[in-house]
């Protein structure tokens, strides 16, 4: 093997190196670095999305984005940060091309920076990234055991359900108690024995055939849930903790657990579950392009 069609170490690993987008550029992941006293890693300040492309007949497309963005640009609103949809879009698209991506998990995250220590972010420099990482683990399938949180979910009064970083403290200390309870999954039940969400997913329950989107003011209005309800004709509505435990069937859903049966809530233990099963495969083939509802939820790469 002669010298010249040998590929030099360094060249070949930085083909290899995941990029990522940051403040319009796409970089190597490695090469970045973040200020010490960026605010977001003090107090929460930034807005994350959660998104996910898939591989169809068509090459890669990404899964209901302009609503993802939709929602980050709501909670950027809120922080008072500027938000560009159509930028966002473009540096979706550019990082998932520049990782050659098909099947990924899509993180774009904006947030206030580096300065001082004080709570007023008026003026605060301000940065987005955007990350993807292949998915190449399908959740769909895997049935949860899901313990009842001693945390409440935050109240829409004290913090919006939107995907603002800060937030997520809430599922993360709910996801490490039901964890050191031996279970998968955590599941808020509000003071009034409401039904709320899981740590990163809404609930759905079905009872005699019939499919209930769980509604509750302080779960986050989920794109998986929504695009389920518009698939199925399943109703919107309230759920006792109680009457989720009488459902026949019941599951979580979001975009990185999909559609994802529940096994085992506290020691209720649910048997068959066909709709949910029905419903799993119906949403793997809308996101993957193979249904005529899909066209008008993809974004092609
Ligand atoms: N609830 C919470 C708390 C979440 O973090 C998520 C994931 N984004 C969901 C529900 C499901 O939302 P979506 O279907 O839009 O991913």
């Amino acid at each position: 093997m002669s010298a010249s069609n040998v590929t030099p170490i360094s060249e070949a690993a930085n083909a290899e190196k995941p990029k990522l987008w940051f403040d319009g550029e796409i970089a190597d992941v490695d090469a970045l670095q973040v200020d010490l006293t960026t605010h977001a890693m003090h107090y929460g300040s930034g807005v994350f999305e959660g998104i996910r492309a898939y591989a169809t007949k068509n090459g890669a497309a990404v899964f209901r984005l302009p609503e993802h963005l939709e929602r980050m640009r709501r909670g950027a609103e809120l922080l008072g940060m500027s938000f560009d949809a159509q930028q966002a879009t473009e540096a979706t698209l550019a990082t998932l091309r520049a990782n050659r991506h098909r099947d990924a998990y899509i993180r774009p995250l904006a947030w206030y920076g580096e300065g001082s220590f004080g709570l007023d972010v008026s003026g605060r420099p301000q940065h987005m990234m955007v990350s993807t990482t292949p998915t190449l683990v399908h959740l769909a399938g895997s049935r949860a055991r899901v313990a009842v949180s001693s945390w409440r979910r935050n109240p829409a009064d004290s913090l919006p359900p939107l995907k603002l970083c800060g937030a997520y403290v809430n599922s993360i200390l709910a996801k490490r108690e039901s964890k050191a309870r031996g279970f998968d999954e955590a599941l808020f039940v509000d003071k009034d024995g409401f039904v709320v969400e899981c740590t990163g997913a809404n609930v759905f329950a079905v009872k005699n055939g019939r499919v209930t989107a769980i509604e509750h003011r302080d779960a986050l209005p989920g794109i998986t849930r929504d695009t389920l309800i518009a698939l199925s004709g399943a109703q919107s509505g309230t759920l006792t903790y109680e009457e989720l435990l009488d459902a026949d069937e019941v599951f979580a859903c979001g975009t990185a657990a999909e559609v994802a049966p529940i096994a085992e809530i506290e020691d209720r233990r649910f048997g068959e579950n066909p709709i949910t099963r029905e419903l799993a495969a119906l949403y793997a083939r809308v996101v993957r392009g193979e249904e005529s509802a899909s066209s008008k939820w993809l974004t092609p790469v």
